[in-house]
């Protein structure tokens, strides 16, 4: 194989290696988004919680003071009862006793069924707040695990970009240039292989024979008829 396509393979491994840590380092911040929103869901859930709590005891307490108020109209209008003289008054008293009785019962069960939800809210905490603990952990984890990920492919950047610029070296100006142009055309694919069958692994199509020979003599650089690859034979 002429020593410059050897170079250019070298290069092209490199270039690749770059092209794969760069799309890397872009997925991360991403990564690292959703780490933090999966956080933030199991925060809205605790919050929510919470508020469910909260307004249940609002509701418990409003509950309890209209109770309070109707037996305390319960008690006025048994001493209205007990002072009147007036038989009809008196029944008529009565009647309102029981109409307030029948309110405060209604209360009461209302005020149950209150404090039943109150624990099922207490327990809805409970779990929310374990939810967010485990999340917490597995989140700092990955965090962790992300920004140590990405020193350390910065760090093998900064030396593959390196040692790229001592490998530029090594090969002639036009045909870098060349190869450069044909790196973002072919996909990372610019130096390619040629088969026996003739197939160029950049775009999989067949050469011609003048191509496959010429890729195969390494007299001068031989192209993909099709993609523009630089061929060198397997
Ligand atoms: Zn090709």
């Amino acid at each position: 194989m002429r020593e410059d396509v050897q170079q250019l393979i070298k290069i092209q491994e490199l270039d690749q290696r770059i092209q794969v840590i760069h799309k890397e380092l872009e997925r991360i911040p991403k990564e690292l988004d959703l780490a933090q929103e999966r956080l933030q869901n199991d925060a809205a859930g605790l919050a929510s919680a919470k508020s469910a709590y909260q307004q249940n005891e609002i509701a418990t307490k409003n509950v309890d003071l209209d109770r309070g108020t109707r037996k305390t109209t319960i008690e006025k209008l048994k001493v209205q009862q007990f002072e009147t003289k007036k038989n009809d008054e008196y029944e008529k008293l009565g009647r309102e006793v029981i109409r307030y009785e029948e309110m405060v019962d209604e209360l009461e069960t209302q005020e149950l069924e209150l404090m039943e939800k109150s624990d099922q809210c207490r327990e809805s905490i409970v779990a929310a707040e374990a939810l967010l603990a485990k999340t917490q952990t597995i989140v700092d984890e990955e965090i962790s695990v992300l920004h140590t990920r990405s020193d350390d492919r910065k760090n093998e950047l900064a030396d593959l970009q390196e040692t790229r610029i001592t490998e530029n070296t090594k090969v002639e100006e036009d045909l870098l240039a060349d190869y450069t142009r044909l790196f973002i055309k072919c996909e990372g694919h610019a130096v390619a292989a040629v088969n026996s069958e003739r197939i160029c692994s950049s775009c999989h199509l067949q050469v011609v024979n003048s191509t496959f020979i010429a890729a195969k003599s390494g007299e001068s650089i031989a192209e993909c008829d099709n993609c523009g690859a630089i061929l060198y034979l397997t």
